[in-house]
């Protein structure tokens, strides 16, 4: 601003608050904890990362605090929203993909930086979630509901609802949608399948209240003139009403009794199924069912849930266990590590109505309620992992259920070298001690685990109990990566490529695969990620790869030297012609966007002039960029047309204040540069910006057209941020001296209008050539074993360098090897396949097809004791995830424990399958059972019905316990 230059930002400048300011505001504002109904606003983290950066948020990461070209330009939520019909993307991760930023917070970044282009600001507001525990959440997506009426249910409308929107609001909505006047009555109803529907009669109720779920479709019925109502009709020729259930009006939430003898209601709150009067009541799903064949409601995205308890339904050993009342005697209501006996009794009560033969699908509202009152993790409505449900299930009926009243304390003796089969017994008796329950003798086994010291060899042997297996998945740890290759000769097109380089390597990896195509030593490259036609990153040769996504356009362009070459230096480089509308506010922005690919262009670092500038670049991009010798005077053109040639004008014309005027006048093609002239066009530039004079600004232009018959340059340079969206108060000068160049300073070639369109072949420019390797298709589609799983698992594997182990020997912590294996399985073998992955940077679900027997699994050579019994498994259940990460839909099969037949359970619906539908790339868990274990339980099921129900010898089959005593 010394210069009396530069007018950038000017006016807003006063208001902005410097750096450490704006870094105390903001961080001040983000400790704001979330408040039921106030408004956050979403943020792109890329842009947040980059004001982080600007403004030095992390002490580590200071050096380029308010850096100009550090400056992040508007708020841009591009990346958030979907190209073509807008809208938030799906399954958008918080931090990962955006950040969440209180009103306050929101407000002053608007005011300091403003909001990019044709963009609304993405406000989402604070709800309440959780039945027993409450906490708060900023729901970031609204639920779809799918609307439609009684009289024409094949046209159906899409809305948008939040969570906390009532029934009420629901039908307002339809009413309007459908053009329903106000007099006239309507029922709404919640249609689950074809022909199941739940009358929503609580109009207060919120969307979560009610279990109403994304995708959920809501039916609208109005009453008929002659005041019966269409649906009434229907039923009454579908459904009897000897149903009705003694306890009809017990339909809030948990006050069905836990008594068995009493008709349980399913714990479902809606009272009117194909109801046509008031008084009487019906339950959802009433009918006659098969035992077992029973859906379970979705509660709003709790398919997880329903998936895992689906699969513990089919488990003969537990189902018979609570079905025959065994539960009520060894219930624990005062173990400290169990539930009060609250998570056996809602699991005997859900089990008692899939098995009762009476409903076709029931809403296990009470034992979700259960589930969320000691696990606030589960209490949400948002998707969870089944698996993880499962072994809290399992872990909740263990304690609930534990016959060990007093907990005895137990000193784990060293093992000493001692033989497996001795400390083996040794740990199993000592954990039998503390641990018996049904879930002990049906799920439980024993691991060995072997750690060695690589310094003293000292050798650590431990036997654990386990109640799943997890075995990682035998994935390549690679991953195919397109890159394109934009080689330093000005003629060579840039060739698309398709690398393979390991998932968890660094880029330096990535430009070892690309040298042995192109033949070009890996310390000549520079690896950029490519967005919105600029450099969203430069990556470090030791950056990670978890880095980059596979969305991410990574460019890798030849360099001659290294970046920090002594004599030379490459100069980022971004293409930009003149906006035609500019709508920000708050904020005064180039009148330039960006187009183009950005280029990496080296110069020297010491006398680069700024004409040598332009002529290096026009060699580089003479590709693309040709001026024919007979171009004649190509610029005049338009100015004979409508006078608005000249750079002087740029803005001005589209009414808004110059922002740049000043640092116009270097003479276009000269040495000669007339310093009191330029000041003169400035100030007369300024005067005619405030003047908003037309007249003046032709006049000045046809003089300086007219009077220059040297042609304009074909583009100007400008500092730029790194964005390429604001100026910077430096200006590159034409006036022989060398420029000060750095690697960090970004230049933007704003275009002549008309040069660009003459000369700049944009088809030619977008030219590039495909290596094969984009056209193969090398990752071909893997099917593994579920052996290749078992091994792997068993395999022995170097500790990474942050999972240390203390060696008690050495004293220290030590890089160990370590390894399972196998030394006793129990009854149900539960196996989860580990096909998610986290960290920091990447999230992954590996969808590989897993193929696993459906009879006769053996497992005798992953087992290390020789004298346990036949292991051999058949399958009796298996949970299914379909989608991708953060969200997607749970499932079940499950073999029916009397007919031996395959079931689909799909949340309400459950339908029949065969043996080969269940093995497919959604399996996720495995529910195997030890071959020769069912008949004994069909066994101990009809003497336990002789006997009258409770048997204490239901339980008392362990194998694994007489594994141990035998051995
Ligand atoms: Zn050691």
């Amino acid at each position: 601003m010394a210069e009396g230059g530069v007018v950038e930002m000017s006016e807003d400048t006063e208001k902005i608050p410097d750096c450490a300011k704006q870094k105390s505001e903001i961080a001040n504002l983000m400790k704001k904890s979330l408040k039921k109904g106030d408004t956050w606003y979403l943020l792109d983290t890329k842009w947040y990362k980059q004001w982080k950066k600007y403004v030095g948020y992390d002490s580590w990461d200071s050096f380029s605090v308010g850096e100009q070209n550090a400056h992040p330009g508007p708020m841009d939520n591009t990346p958030l929203l979907k190209e073509e019909e807008g809208g938030l993307k799906h399954h958008l991760i918080e931090e990962l993909d955006y950040m969440l930023l209180p009103e306050e917070a929101w407000d002053k970044m608007m005011t300091w930086y403003g909001l990019a282009k044709d963009q609304e600001a993405i406000s989402r507001g604070v709800i309440e979630q959780g039945t027993f525990v409450k906490h708060f959440k900023v729901e970031v997506y609204l639920l779809d509901v799918k609307l439609c009426r009684n009289s024409d249910l094949e046209t159906v409308i899409t809305k948008q609802f939040s969570r906390v929107a009532t029934i009420e609001t629901i039908e307002k909505e339809m009413r309007n949608v459908f053009e329903i006047p106000e007099e006239k009555e309507v029922r709404l109803w919640n249609k689950y399948m074809a022909s199941t529907y739940e009358h929503l009669n609580k109009p207060a109720d919120t969307l979560q209240d009610a279990g109403l779920y994304t995708g959920q479709t809501i039916v609208i019925e109005e009453k008929n003139d002659d005041g019966t109502w269409p649906r009434q009709a229907k039923s009454t020729n579908t459904y009897t009403s000897t149903s009705t259930s003694t306890n009809s009006r017990s339909n809030s939430i948990g006050s069905s009794s836990h008594d068995s003898s009493s008709g349980y209601s399913g714990g479902t709150s809606y009272n009117s199924y194909y109801n046509s009067s008031s008084s009487s009541s019906y339950e959802p799903g009433r009918g006659h069912a098969t035992p077992g064949l029973c859906g379970l409601a979705n509660l709003g995205n709790t398919c997880f849930m329903n998936s895992a308890l689906q699969c513990m339904s089919n488990v003969p050993m537990l189902t018979q266990y609570f079905l025959n009342d065994e539960w009520v005697n060894e219930v624990n209501e005062d173990n400290p590590l169990g539930m009060k006996g609250e998570i056996a009794r809602s699991f005997a009560e859900l089990v008692k109505t899939l098995w009762s033969g009476k409903y076709s699908y029931t809403a296990p509202r009470n034992f979700k309620y259960a589930v969320g009152r000691f696990a606030p993790q589960f209490s949400g409505f948002q998707q969870q992992d089944s698996q993880e449900l499962m072994a809290f299930l399992l872990d909740g009926l263990h304690e609930d259920l534990n016959r060990i009243r007093q907990k005895p304390y137990i000193e784990m003796k060293d093992t000493d070298n001692r033989p497996d089969k001795e400390v083996a017994k040794e740990s199993w008796e000592n954990y039998r001690k503390r641990n018996d329950s049904v879930i002990v003798d049906t799920f439980h086994g024993l691991l060995k685990s072997t750690v060695h010291c690589p310094e003293c060899a000292k050798i650590s042997v431990t036997f654990d109990p386990f109640c799943y297996l997890s075995l990682p998945l035998p994935i390549k740890k690679e991953r195919q990566l397109e890159v394109f290759w934009v080689p330093i000769s000005p003629q060579k097109k840039p060739v698309q490529f398709k690398l393979t380089v390991p998932k968890m390597g660094t880029v330096s990896d990535l430009c070892n695969a690309l040298s042995n195509h192109v033949q070009i030593e890996p310390d000549k490259m520079a690896v950029t990620d490519v967005y919105s036609h600029r450099f969203h990153k430069i990556f470090s040769h030791d950056d990670t790869l978890n880095n980059i996504l596979d969305r991410d356009d990574i460019f890798v362009y030849e360099v001659p030297v290294a970046w920090d070459d002594p004599d030379t230096v490459i100069v980022p480089i971004y293409m930009r012609e003149k906006r035609v509308k500019n709508q920000y506010s708050n904020y005064q922005m180039s009148t330039y966007q960006l187009f183009g690919q950005p280029l990496l262009l080296p110069v020297p670092r010491r006398e680069c002039t700024y004409q040598i500038l332009y002529n290096q670049l026009l060699q580089r991009v003479s590709r693309y960029v040709k001026v024919p010798e007979n171009a004649g005077c190509w610029w005049k053109e338009v100015n004979e047309q409508d006078g608005q040639m000249t750079d002087s004008s740029d803005g001005k014309e589209n009414g808004e204040k110059d922002v740049i005027s000043n640092e116009e006048p270097v003479k276009e093609n000269g040495m000669a540069v007339d310093q009191k002239q330029i000041n003169g066009d400035a100030n007369e530039m300024e005067i005619s910006a405030a003047n908003g004079s037309k007249e003046t600004e032709e006049k000045q232009s046809s003089e300086n057209t007219d009077e220059s018959m040297e042609p304009p340059p074909l583009f100007k340079f400008r500092m730029v941020n790194s964005y390429g969206s604001a100026e910077i108060d430096h200006k590159l000068k034409n006036d022989g001296n060398p420029l000060r160049l750095h690697n960090r300073t970004h230049i933007a070639v704003d275009w002549h209008p008309l040069a660009k369109e003459k000369f700049y072949d944009e088809q030619a420019a977008e030219d590039l050539e495909q290596h094969e390797s984009v056209k193969q298709r090398i990752q071909r589609k893997q099917v593994l074993q579920l052996d290749d799983c078992l091994e792997l698992f068993t395999r022995v594997e170097q500790l990474g360098e942050n999972d240390l182990w203390y060696c008690p020997q050495c004293k220290k912590h030590q890089q160990a090897t370590k390894k399972f294996d196998l030394w006793s399985l129990p009854d149900v073998l539960i196996i989860h396949l580990k096909r998610f992955s986290y960290n920091r940077y990447y999230r992954d679900k590996i969808d590989t097809l897993i193929e696993f027997p459906y009879k006769g699994l053996n497992l005798k050579k992953y087992l290390i004791n020789k004298e346990h019994g036949a292991v051999t498994y058949d399958l009796i259940a298996v949970t299914n995830h379909y989608g991708g990460l953060g969200g997607g839909h749970y499932t079940a099969y499950g073999k029916h424990m009397e007919d031996d037949e395959w079931h689909y359970y799909d949340d309400s619906s459950v339908s029949s399958a065969s043996e080969e539908d269940v093995t497919s790339k959604a399996a996720y868990v495995l529910v195997y059972q030890k071959q020769g274990t069912r008949t004994k339980q069909l066994k101990c099921k009809q003497n336990c019905h002789a006997a009258g129900g409770a048997m204490e010898n239901g339980s008392s089959n362990s194998m694994s316990d007489e594994e141990m005593e035998t051995t």
